[in-house]
């Protein structure tokens, strides 16, 4: 059972050893804009490591939206992003669902999600597998309710999209935690990586704001719940720099049991 934190970019290997984490996650760009990767002078080292890497997609990336100049941009800067972390030998790109927008017909995202994998494909193909994240709110998200995950995935099932679990966009989103892993793994078939967060906000309260495990409003047990049913990869995304995300992994992975 791999357990990691969401670090800063500059030495991941580095914030890894300072959290005792075995997987780490982390932006290759500025996460509000549109810019494409360059190498990094680490990518050998990063291969290398012992370390299982993940790499989040810009929040900017919306291969959802109706609007044309952000939705072409958005797909071509997830496909620079994934070959960017196909480099360093990632397992997955972390992206988030997307929305369309307040009065915006739903199903024109769930379209969109489509091309946009079309598009990679007419591009040669995905070089690691684009892990599609549920999201706590936005206007007519993609993957926030779960009756709107199982439309998303009949549109991104059959290109091998994989899927993100983040247990605060969940709760905050009004997904009960409670068997959810099962509920998703029906939807979707798979789960490829958990993000373990607490909430600060309320059930189904749409706010997107994480908490160290056990300070916020969900019980922790069903956070474990979680890790342990997906046997998924989890990755912390809590504040409080190393001390934080130290206790944080600490506890998970005691009551985890590994
Ligand atoms: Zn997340």
């Amino acid at each position: 059972m791999r357990i990691g934190a969401h670090v800063d970019s500059a030495d991941p290997l580095a914030e890894a050893a300072a959290r005792g984490a075995d997987a780490v996650q982390f932006f290759l760009t500025d996460p509000q804009k549109y810019n494409s990767p360059k190498p990094r002078e680490d990518a050998e080292r990063i291969r290398a490591s012992e370390v299982e890497v993940f790499v989040h997609a810009p929040y900017i990336v919306n291969v959802a939206s109706p609007n044309n100049r952000i939705r072409i941009p958005s797909r071509k800067l997830l496909m620079a992003h994934a070959r960017a972390a196909a480099e360093l030998g990632a397992k997955g790109l972390i992206v988030h669902g997307g929305h369309v927008g307040a009065g915006a017909d739903l199903t024109a995202g769930f379209t969109n999600w489509r091309k946009a994998f079309e598009y990679a494909e007419s591009e040669g193909g995905l070089p690691l597998p684009v892990l599609i994240e549920n999201t706590a709110g936005g206007d007519n998200a993609c993957a926030r309710r779960f009756d709107d995950l199982a439309r998303l995935w009949d549109e991104v099932g059959r290109f091998g999209a994989g899927f993100c679990l983040d247990t605060c966009h969940a709760f905050a989103g009004g997904e009960d935690l409670t068997g959810i892993v099962d509920r998703i793994k029906s939807i979707t078939g798979r789960i490829d990586l958990i993000h373990a967060n607490d909430s600060k906000g309320g059930f189904d309260s749409g706010q997107d704001r994480h908490d160290n495990i056990g300070s916020g409003k969900i019980d922790p047990e069903l956070v474990v719940a979680a890790i342990r049913a997906s046997g998924a990869p989890a990755i912390v995304e809590t504040p409080g720099g190393v001390e934080g995300q130290t206790a944080d992994i600490a506890l998970l992975r005691e009551r985890a049991g590994s």
